[in-house]
């Protein structure tokens, strides 16, 4: 049915922009150069109508027909290259999610395990963010598994991010799991604190399950 009725929602996940790559900020699976990006938004925009996430939630709960197509852009962890990118996102009037981890926006502790040192988006900055092109989600206090977590783990994890993001004029009560990764514990946690679960499944979305699913915006790159 869902395919025959309805026009999925795609959501799309981003990391680092720069124009150009350096290996000490970040992984190269995390990062896309500012052209190819810019590139890649122009053409996406070309085919979809984007759409705040919030938006693209209520209207997964409540549409039985969809005839656009519609897409949403969000980016996972916060680093502060995505900062350079913004203007032109307002400019090209596309709506951003930014899941972000808040222990390391005091622009000092290093995230653990991670083997480059990559700069965040400063708590300042953060609040200086009052586009109602942009929300802000959670990614995790910090960059941690959810699922080598336990249940009071995960939920003070979720806690502590929402004690630092909630006040924000942006926020947004959607959790994107660090790596996709999630259990049915996750999503208890979750649906306890009534948090909107958000997937890296590669699933385009018709119709709201138990979570919203996301796709690598690079999957959809020109290569040359
Ligand atoms: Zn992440």
């Amino acid at each position: 049915m869902d395919g025959l009725c309805c026009k999925p929602i795609e959501v799309f996940v981003f990391h680092a922009v720069s124009d150009k790559y350096d290996e000490t900020l970040n992984l190269l699976t995390d990062w896309s150069s500012t052209e190819d990006f810019k590139t890649t938004i122009l053409a996406l925009k070309g085919n979809y109508c984007f759409i705040p996430l919030n938006e693209a939630y209520r209207k997964l709960k409540k549409d039985w027909v969809r005839t656009v197509s519609y897409a949403v852009l969000t980016c996972d962890d916060g680093f502060a290259s995505v900062m350079g990118i913004l203007p032109f996102l307002e400019e090209q009037q596309i709506p951003v999610t930014l899941f972000v981890n808040p222990k390391y926006m005091d622009g000092k502790t290093k995230r653990e395990g991670y083997t480059v040192n990559p700069q965040y988006i400063l708590k300042e900055e953060m609040w200086n963010l009052k586009s109602p092109m942009i929300s802000i989600g959670m990614h995790g206090f910090e960059h941690n598994d959810a699922t080598q977590m336990t249940k009071l783990e995960f939920s003070d994890s979720v806690e502590r991010c929402m004690q630092i993001l909630e006040p924000h004029p942006r926020y947004i009560p959607f959790f994107a799991y660090t790596w996709g990764n999630y259990s049915k514990m996750t999503q208890q946690v979750l649906s306890e604190k009534r948090i909107i679960p958000v997937f890296t499944d590669g699933e385009s979305n018709y119709r709201y399950r138990d979570g919203i699913g996301r796709k690598p915006i690079d999957s959809f790159y020109l290569k040359k």
